[in-house]
């Protein structure tokens, strides 16, 4: 018998997407979770000597199953219940939405309710990936940034954040959220507030590293992106930040159990040596963090 090595564990997925058609995939399991589908996926993390994961959620109860049958695989799994977006903002494809703090207060209530670990915020847009330092959007007030996450705060939640660009990331930054999701294009003086605050940072570099190549965007767009989120992530661990692996898995073109190794690669060209003293750290910090 092959012994299985112990993996880090991957900080960011989606069971409930596939990697390569978000639709699809989320149709195949709109009416009801589908336990073929998450056993194949656990299964496979499973001999990969994968045993902790931290979903971002979903609006059909995936990742509340996945975390049920998990045990049984021995892993341990964190799951938000559902990302909860602004009306009008990211989040709509995959999440929940509020439009204003009583509705806000609702959703919170359910994550409570049907067991989530922590609360997942979407507060801004995503990278625009056809041209370079582009976001979809701005993001959400700063104010209702911090308003939201003091009212998860005070329910005893750990916030995740999915937040690209500087404005979102400081008033998370401001309101104390426990870790940052993606995190394009953040200034250096970003960059070095959240490396003093140790604020969990969990770069998703596959979400960019493997779309090279794939002919979908510009290259001459992703590889000089890479290389600048692998500087950052350089940048932040020099300053004795938190760097946590999180791929993004079901993402497109990054797939369940390979995409941890994928990220494992990219942050180990951006980290060197210091890459698993720095994981480790980050990964033991999430696993007593993002629960209730
Ligand atoms: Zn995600």
């Amino acid at each position: 018998m092959v012994a299985v090595m112990k993996m880090f564990g991957d900080l960011h997925i989606h069971m409930i997407l596939d990697g390569v058609y978000y639709r699809a995939a989320i149709d195949a399991q709109r009416d009801k979770p589908r336990d073929d589908l998450i056993r194949a996926r656990l299964s496979d993390y499973q001999a990969r000597g994968i045993t902790f994961l931290r979903d971002g959620g979903d609006a059909w109860g995936v990742s509340l199953r996945a975390k049920a049958l998990a045990g049984e695989y021995g892993i341990d799994y964190r799951s938000p219940a559902f990302p909860i977006y602004l009306r009008g903002h990211y989040g709509a494809f995959i999440g929940r939405g509020f439009s204003d703090l009583s509705g806000y207060r609702a959703l919170l209530a359910e994550v409570s309710a049907c067991g989530g670990d922590f609360v997942k915020l979407m507060i801004s847009g995503l990278i625009d990936f056809s041209r370079p330092d582009t976001l979809t959007e701005e993001g959400l007030p700063p104010e209702t940034i911090r308003e939201a996450v003091k009212a998860a705060h005070d329910m005893g939640f750990a916030v995740m954040v999915h937040a690209n660009g500087d404005r979102p990331v400081n008033a998370a930054l401001d309101a104390g959220v426990e870790s940052v999701e993606h995190g394009a294009y953040l200034s250096e003086e970003t960059l070095a507030r959240m490396a003093e605050t140790r604020t969990l940072w969990v770069p998703t570099l596959s979400t960019v590293g493997n779309l090279i190549g794939s002919g979908r965007f510009p290259d001459a767009v992703l590889r000089p992106l890479l290389a600048q989120q692998q500087e950052k992530v350089k940048f932040v661990a020099s300053r004795g930040g938190r760097i946590g692996l999180g791929s993004d898995a079901g993402a497109f073109r990054v797939l369940h159990g390979q995409a941890a190794e994928d990220e494992y690669a990219y942050l180990t060209q951006a980290l060197g040596a210091q890459t698993d003293a720095v994981l480790q750290e980050a990964e033991q910090y999430a696993k007593r963090t993002f629960k209730r």
